[in-house]
């Protein structure tokens, strides 16, 4: 490649800001996912578009994206201006403002489930507060999520998020995410292999009467951005309906990102309810839960509680209006525009692999995919994603750090408005040379 051993990035001023956050900020970070970039967490100082400049003043191609949030890329014009021009009547009016209105009305006017919507800070809050609905109105305590799924960080769902490989041919117990996860809380959560219709059914047949919810992800995006297999959601659509259980979409990262209608839109689905946030808010504290009017109700009733003193702030309010328009301007060219681009970035890494000796794998919906490297073609659920070389892959994203390349070690792939055909092959060309590098 034309960049020899020397050329190769280093991190000194990142790696001495991370040593001082360590004596001050928990682990040094403000999130646990932050924690696991290698060599060590990075301080950034200024983004614009699909770059992002490390403390070390180097100017990485940016396929984290903040974990999903920055659609529009950073620090987009339009939204930049649009959510200086709310602050400035304003930040917070702890009352009902239009934005916050028009924001509501046209989510209501692109996603298939909201006929309400209330707004809220975050994801975590948000599938907490819709497990709460769901349990009310069907007055029954337990529900199903599937292993590997990730609904935020809060105890009702804090369980079987990464747990370790499982041999053993009884049904899975619920594996607690980590310490202070009451134990008890398990009894109302069944686990469950994703993409796996029989076993749903199984399992609403033994416990459906007693099932609030069927919670998941429409692509199993937080663990090898699985797509589901043809007639699943469908499936699960169709069990929801004959037990009387809510069917609940978490499209944290698949709203405004697979399209307006987010997942259920793309995959004719129709949940009771979903919680959207991420590239909803495109970087800003935004996040919605929206529902069918008859599980919503409780809200508008007051009979069950969900509230919040940041909520519907005006700047993320702003942001979620820009977000909204931006993408869906020209029959949502912003939308085909992620999609198309990153369907080009993951076919190219895909066609990269063949020619190298090392078993490249991508798979997911291109606005969003997941690389790794695995000896099976394609995974299906929590078990196959297990089989991907972990080491192998933080190896390769060091080296595309290593070459101005930021990632996301878990293997996901996010691109945005921001990402150019140039930006695509630059990325491209670089991962060969990685690769070749890796052997
Ligand atoms: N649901 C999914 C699918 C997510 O990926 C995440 C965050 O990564 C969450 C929920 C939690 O959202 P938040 O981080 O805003 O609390």
């Amino acid at each position: 490649g034309e960049h020899g051993a020397e050329d190769h990035l280093s991190f000194p001023k990142s790696k001495a800001l991370h040593e001082r956050a360590c004596q001050t900020l928990a682990g040094g970070v403000s999130s646990q996912f932050r924690a696991v970039g290698s060599p060590h967490p990075m301080f950034y100082t200024h983004a614009k578009g699909a770059r992002i400049w490390d403390a070390d003043g180097h100017e990485l191609l940016d396929f984290t994206l903040s974990q999903g949030p920055c659609i529009l890329g950073h620090s987009h014009p339009e939204l930049i201006r649009r959510v200086i021009e709310s602050l400035q009547s304003g930040q917070l009016f702890a009352g009902q403002h239009v934005d916050e209105l028009e924001l509501a009305e046209a989510i209501k006017g692109c996603v298939p489930s909201a006929e309400r919507v209330r707004f809220a800070v975050s994801g975590s809050e948000a599938s907490h507060a819709l497990l709460r609905l769901a349990r009310h109105v069907t007055g029954r305590p337990k529900f199903i999520k599937f292993i590997g799924h990730y609904h935020g960080w809060l105890d009702n769902v804090s369980f079987s998020v990464n747990p370790p490989r499982d041999e053993s041919n009884t049904p899975p117990a619920p594996v607690a995410w980590g310490g202070g996860i009451p134990a008890s809380l398990a009894e109302d959560v069944i686990v469950l292999r994703w993409n796996d219709l029989d076993l749903v059914e199984e399992a609403m047949s033994a416990h459906g009467d007693k099932v609030a919810a069927i919670i998941t992800e429409p692509v199993m995006c937080n663990q090898g951005c699985i797509e589901p297999l043809p007639g699943f959601l469908e499936g699960l659509r169709r069990l929801c309906d004959k037990y009387g259980t809510a069917l609940i979409f978490d499209e944290i990262i698949t709203g405004f990102r697979l399209g307006a209608g987010g997942a259920q839109g793309e995959f004719g689905v129709t949940p009771d309810m979903a919680l959207f946030g991420k590239a909803l808010g495109a970087g800003f504290p935004l996040a919605a839960l929206v529902g069918k009017e008859k599980f919503m109700a409780p809200l508008a009733n007051g009979q069950v509680y969900h509230a919040g003193t940041l909520n519907a702030s005006n700047a993320s309010i702003a942001a979620g209006r820009a977000v909204v328009e931006v993408m869906g301007r020209n029959n949502g060219e912003g939308y085909r525009h992620v999609r198309e681009t990153g369907t080009r970035l993951r076919d190219g890494l895909a066609a990269i692999g063949e020619e190298g000796r090392l078993n490249v794998r991508v798979q997911g919906p291109g606005a969003m995919f997941h690389m790794g490297f695995s000896e099976r073609a394609r995974a299906l659920s929590y078990e196959h994603v297990l089989d991907y070389d972990k080491a192998l892959y933080s190896r390769f994203c060091q080296g595309m750090l290593a070459h101005g390349i930021r990632l996301i070690e878990r293997g996901l792939w996010y691109v945005s408005l921001a990402h150019t055909d140039d930006d695509i092959d630059h990325a491209l060309v670089t991962a060969r040379e990685v690769l070749e590098e890796m052997g």
